[in-house]
């Protein structure tokens, strides 16, 4: 960060810093907002294996920040990696029947234009985003137990934050972007989080990365090389390459009403996993002989809220709209996020803690619907790839159609013009709250 803006009399204070906590304090330093994150973890760590992120996601991060699309375009796998298949180069997902009479046939070649599918290994960009924050900013070990707005030791008024470890911190603004159990958001909404807990969502999964010569044996160059879905009845199948086309993520999923488990991963048998795949087709049972692990992954989402902001607290990424992964877009909502806030935040306009609570108000405004379509969107996505949407089935040209005005939508964002409508949210509470101070 340069000097810090003097204009700004407040701090930001962000709780997590997984993907959305380090985009957004990378996009809040660039506009010399100062910032403190309290991660729970030891150190940055990401479990997940690949992540790949759309192309509305894609256009916001310059907007962030250049860095960080310079830090994604740098470590990303597309199909032009594999020799030979630079024609795929805008292609997002083939879309592959798993089943039937059609079995291995090509149902779509969906295409994300212009960057393609770009996917990469999820520690790695972290690492990145981390390059990007000045270390003494950063405190670790520290999970959030409680927070609470007071009126200071001074009488100003703040937030008393408490962490596990018996320490505490004050705060002028919070941001929660604490993950899909987020304190931040119990705290902010300590009733309504009671009746809107993330539920299981009707689906889970196996996970695998697997060789890139084995996947080749198991399906085909073609298979293993180009980003595939294989829609089943009842499960899909994923593929995709990722480090250079080194080795390809892959998932095998299943719908399954009951999650009769107490823990989010549940330990199973190949035997499990074979009988899953048993009506999938030779592709997805090529897929699932070769996972080495056999667990199954439950996949929670997080039901509406009525608000991503109370007084100077607000949630972002996971913690205000956790989404399954069937369209790929959760980090990409995050960033999304980041990039509104940070426009708000950093408008001249914004210099007091009043001011950054419209700036909140105006966030929750214009990204709460979109980021929950998102969440009602991805979850029907996992009936369409599953052949049983609603009105669609497995009917070809409804597949073809659907898919597409959905993927559209979700991509064909004017990322400028979001930050645009918030800031004109803004202005409306700006001038309502300085008229009401006259
Ligand atoms: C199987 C799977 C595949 C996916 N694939 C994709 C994909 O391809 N593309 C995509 O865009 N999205 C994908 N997603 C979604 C994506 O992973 C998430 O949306 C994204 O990681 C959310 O980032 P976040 O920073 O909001 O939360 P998180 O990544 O969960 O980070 C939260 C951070 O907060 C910290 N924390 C938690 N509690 C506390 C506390 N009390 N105090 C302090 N710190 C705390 C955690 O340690 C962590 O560092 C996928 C998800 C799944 C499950």
């Amino acid at each position: 960060m340069n000097k810090p803006d003097p204009q700004k009399n407040f701090t930001v204070t962000i709780i997590g810093g997984g993907i959305g906590g380090l985009a957004l304090a990378v996009g809040l330093l660039r506009r010399n907002i100062c910032v403190q994150i309290y991660e729970a973890a030891p150190a940055f760590k990401e479990v997940g294996l690949g992540l790949s992120i759309g192309p509305a996601a894609h256009r916001a991060m310059p907007l962030l920040d250049p860095h960080i699309r310079d830090i994604y375009d740098a470590l990303i796998t597309t199909h032009a990696d594999s020799p030979g298949y630079e024609s795929f180069r805008q292609t997002w997902f083939e879309i592959v029947w798993a089943t039937g009479a059609q079995e291995g046939e090509l149902l779509l070649n969906l295409k994300a234009l212009p960057s393609g599918q770009t996917t990469l290994r999820r520690a790695s960009f972290l690492e990145a985003l981390v390059s990007l924050v000045p270390s003494e900013i950063v405190h670790f070990g520290k999970r959030l137990e409680s927070l609470i707005e007071d009126d200071g030791n001074d009488g100003n008024g703040g937030i008393l934050l408490r962490f596990d470890d018996g320490s505490s911190a004050r705060a002028d603004m919070v941001i929660g972007c604490d993950g899909i159990k987020s304190r931040v958001k119990e705290a902010m909404l300590p009733v309504e989080s009671q009746l809107t807990q993330p539920r299981y969502s009707g689906m889970y999964c196996y996970r695998a990365v697997l060789d890139m010569d084995e996947m080749v044996e198991a399906v085909g160059d073609q298979r293993a090389r180009v980003s595939t879905l294989y829609v089943g009845r009842g499960a899909y199948a994923i593929s995709y390459p990722i480090m250079r086309a080194e080795k390809v993520n892959t998932g095998l999923y299943i719908l399954r009403d009951e999650w009769d488990y107490e823990d989010w991963i549940r330990p199973a048998t190949k035997e499990d996993l074979r009988r899953d795949a048993s009506g999938m087709g030779r592709y997805a049972k090529a897929l699932a002989e070769r996972m080495p692990d056999p667990s199954q992954w439950a996949l929670f989402e997080h039901p509406h809220i009525s608000t991503y902001c109370r007084g100077r607290v607000t949630i972002l990424g996971d913690a205000a709209h956790a989404s399954t992964p069937h369209q790929g877009a959760g980090a990409g909502q995050a960033i999304e996020d980041a990039h509104v806030l940070a426009e708000l935040l950093s408008d001249s306009r914004v210099t007091s803690i009043p001011d950054a609570v419209a700036a909140f108000k105006a966030y929750d405004q214009v990204r709460r619907p979109r980021s929950q379509r998102v969440v009602t969107s991805s979850k029907e996505g996992a009936r369409l790839l599953c052949l049983c949407l609603d009105g669609v089935g497995d009917d070809e040209d409804k597949l073809r159609k659907t898919f597409q005005e959905r993927l559209r939508w979700l991509w064909d964002l004017d990322v400028q013009g979001q930050a645009e409508q918030a800031r004109e949210k803004m202005t409306g509470y700006l001038n309502a709250s300085c008229k009401s101070r006259l």
